[in-house]
């Protein structure tokens, strides 16, 4: 588009989302900008020696809003990681967590590396070496800004920044806090590495029981029997398509770096994911057809398409052959901004990154929570909750005469653990996210899309937040 880079477009996407939102809105123009603009940003290079010879990497961490401290936001490992991409993923940050009530301001990082062709020994010292610049400059810490993984970055590189934090910051009681995504062994907490895929799954789930919207989708209600479409089988796209074909979701495509494939019957998503351990590759999945441009893939009919890969790929050259009735936004910007006036006047629905992938965020704030208590969820309670539990069955046993199978009883009497605590507490967030959004509809009717409502929601804590911080009396 005009010579313009991938990463301006997507800033400039978002842009535009939040200035068509803040018209909606009554909030002082001042106060806008000031949300809208990326309080700081730190670019650094520094040298790693690779094999005997001095490599010199890029770095990046942007700081979007100051709103509300810590900031959080993941760290992309990509060799296309620029400066604009890396302030619009923080941008999305800063609305994704005012949007679901996790009280930290945006961030992101990136550092520009092929994580697929670069030694585990060399991302180990580029890790720790990112890590360090961060914390000469005070740009990480539990109170300050906290890391976590994003395209490209998992658990294990959270564990290197923890341990290189905890190297400088020997004997800091909360150190754990300082970025999320860790382990469960070294900090981490159950239930984070599916979260953000979970927290799709209730989304969608939470969609497809609107009546209002399945009716104008001409759609049955409930997931079961819905066919979709996946772009991506990482962290994103496998765990969201695992859970909805656990509810009777039928995934008919996936489309990944090296192809795609299709079964209109059907495809296992384990199944798939295994083959693709063990082949190195999805294509030639047993029963399906390869489809050798997976793009292609996102034009194919289905009910619901889950771009869960990258942004900009849904813009104004396929939008109009997209067939979906549903787009679910896993990934962070997959949909350009013209891509969506094409699909929203299609009668598209919806359902926008800012919300729909918002689980792993909070997921990451329990973790967050976990590490400045120095103690799991459910330790304290699961076992009192147990015995009081086990009280009335074993009153409802005596009074009724009637004794309740083991395994039920083990069922009835089963007090939460941490996986329970964490995915309740995903659930809750995504349900009363989307009713959030779906009430800003109804209030303001000039707003009719789930992305508006989305940054129209988040934009108006926000400005309250500023409010009561006393900045703009
Ligand atoms: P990941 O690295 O685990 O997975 C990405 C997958 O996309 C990989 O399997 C990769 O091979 C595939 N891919 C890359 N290029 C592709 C292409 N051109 N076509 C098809 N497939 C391609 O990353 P992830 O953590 O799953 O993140 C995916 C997206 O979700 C990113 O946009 C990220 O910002 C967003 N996101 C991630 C999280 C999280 O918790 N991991 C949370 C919120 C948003």
């Amino acid at each position: 588009m005009n010579g313009e880079t991938q990463g301006k477009q997507f800033l400039r996407s978002v842009h535009h989302y939040f200035d068509e939102a803040a018209r909606h809105t009554n909030i002082d123009p001042g106060i806008l900008e000031q949300i809208k603009v990326c309080n700081s940003v730190y670019k650094v290079n520094f040298p790693v020696e690779v094999d005997g010879k001095v490599v010199v990497y890029e770095g990046i961490r942007a700081q979007h809003s100051h709103h509300k401290l810590p900031t959080k936001g993941g760290i992309r490992y990509s060799i296309h990681v620029d400066e604009d991409e890396v302030i619009a993923l923080a941008t999305l940050m800063t609305f994704k967590c005012a949007l679901v009530d996790v009280p930290f301001g945006g961030a992101k990082g990136g550092v520009k590396i092929n994580p697929r062709t670069t030694s585990v020994e060399v991302l180990e010292k580029v890790t720790r070496r990112y890590a360090s610049e961060l914390i000469k400059k005070n740009l990480i810490g539990p109170g300050m800004d906290v890391p976590a993984p994003d395209y490209g970055t998992s658990s294990r590189e959270m564990a290197w920044i923890a341990d290189t934090y905890h190297t400088f910051k020997y004997g800091e009681t909360n150190a754990l806090g300082c970025v999320t995504g860790k382990p469960v062994g070294q900090g981490g907490i159950r239930g984070r590495t599916e979260a953000t895929g979970l927290g799709i799954y209730y989304g969608l789930r939470e969609a497809l029981q609107d009546t209002e919207i399945i009716q104008k989708l001409h759609l049955n209600s409930g997931l079961s029997g819905k066919r979709m479409i996946v772009q991506g089988l990482g962290n994103v796209g496998f765990h969201a398509a695992y859970f909805c074909q656990q509810d009777g979701v039928i995934i008919t495509g996936i489309a990944e770096r090296e192809g795609g494939i299709f079964n209109p019957n059907g495809l296992n998503i384990q199944e798939v994911f295994r083959h693709r351990t063990e082949s190195g590759s999805i294509l030639n999945y047993p029963g399906a057809s390869n489809v050798e441009n997976s793009l292609d893939l996102l034009t194919y009919e289905c009910d619901i398409l889950l771009p869960a890969a990258l942004e900009n790929q849904i813009d104004q050259h396929n939008a109009a052959d997209v067939k979906a009735k549903i787009i679910a936004e896993g990934a962070n910007g997959p949909v350009t901004q013209a891509a969506e006036k094409i699909l929203l006047q299609k009668g598209v629905f919806l359902l926008p990154d800012l919300y729909l992938n918002a689980g792993g965020v909070t997921v990451s704030y329990f973790e967050w929570l976990k590490n400045l208590s120095n103690v799991r969820f459910g330790r304290m309670g699961k076992r009192a909750e147990e015995a009081s539990l086990r009280r009335i069955v074993d009153t409802i046993e005596s009074t009724t005469g009637r004794s309740i199978g083991a395994k039920e009883r083990k069922l009835l009497i089963h007090g939460a653990d941490e996986t329970d605590l964490v995915r309740s507490g995903l659930e809750d967030t995504m349900i009363l996210a989307y009713h959030e959004m779906r009430e800003v509809m109804r209030q303001t009717p000039s707003v009719n899309d789930l992305r508006t409502a989305a940054f129209f929601d988040a934009t108006q804590k926000i400005a309250v937040s500023y409010h009561s911080l006393g900045i703009f009396p």
